[in-house]
């Protein structure tokens, strides 16, 4: 589990980031938000503890900054100041949780292990393909890290090529996929629904078999952890 520490006070860092080595946490620890900001949109962080108050890039905007790059790590903000419109804004700016110093460390590894269970359990819902990502309990599509909006349908249809990714998929399995077995189906309408998700993911997404019907191909597969 490699975790990121973004804290500019030496004592108080070094005593977290002992904690937190003696827990099997390989710990990253930066003193200033502008390197802390590098070292979350670089990626390969499972996790992030982040002081507010920062030399260089206040926490609150590293925060913002980098939930805005699509960098979807956990973030534990810890703050010296417990106001609640901070505790709201941190929320609000996409942290996981909130601690106001000082703080108990043992309570902060029990929340980080809360955070980790949290976020195991929606990465399972997570389907990745290349820059694309599938939330199957949300239903919901990202591209780059932005929310794409796509119709019900479109969505099915999607699901079911990277589902498949470098299978061809006939007509009738994609129709069925989307409609199910009864559906009254317009005969252009897979077409559409296509047409529209390259439009609004991107055109090379989806080829066209002729003949046959449609793939996505298959990217070269990076086991996670
Ligand atoms: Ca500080």
């Amino acid at each position: 589990m490699r975790l990121l520490l973004v804290e500019d006070d030496d004592s108080l860092g070094a005593g977290i980031r002992d904690a937190l080595e003696r827990s099997r946490y390989l710990v990253e620890w930066v003193r200033d938000g502008a390197l802390g900001l590098e070292a979350l949109r670089s990626g390969g962080f499972d996790l992030a503890v982040l002081d507010l108050g920062l030399p260089r890039l206040d926490g609150m905007q590293v925060l913002r900054q980098a939930r805005d790059a699509g960098v979807r790590t956990p973030v534990l903000v810890l703050s010296a100041r417990d106001t609640t419109t901070q505790r709201i804004g941190g929320l609000d700016a996409g942290a996981d949780d909130y601690m106001v110093k000082p703080f108990d460390i043992d309570e902060l590894l029990a929340r980080l292990r809360v955070i980790e269970r949290r976020h195991r359990g929606a990465v399972a819902n997570l389907v990745t393909h290349g820059d694309l990502e599938i939330d199957t309990a949300a239903m919901s599509v990202r591209l780059r890290g932005q929310a794409v909006a796509l119709q019900r349908r479109e969505f099915l249809l999607l699901r079911k090529l990277i589902d498949h990714a470098g299978q061809v998929m006939s007509r009738q399995q994609l129709e069925e996929s989307i409609y199910g077995w009864d559906g009254d189906v317009e005969s252009n309408a897979l077409e559409v629904h296509v047409h529209n998700l390259r439009r609004k993911l991107y055109p090379g997404l989806i080829r066209t078999v002729r003949g046959v019907g449609y793939v996505v191909d298959a990217l070269a597969v990076r086991e996670g952890a």
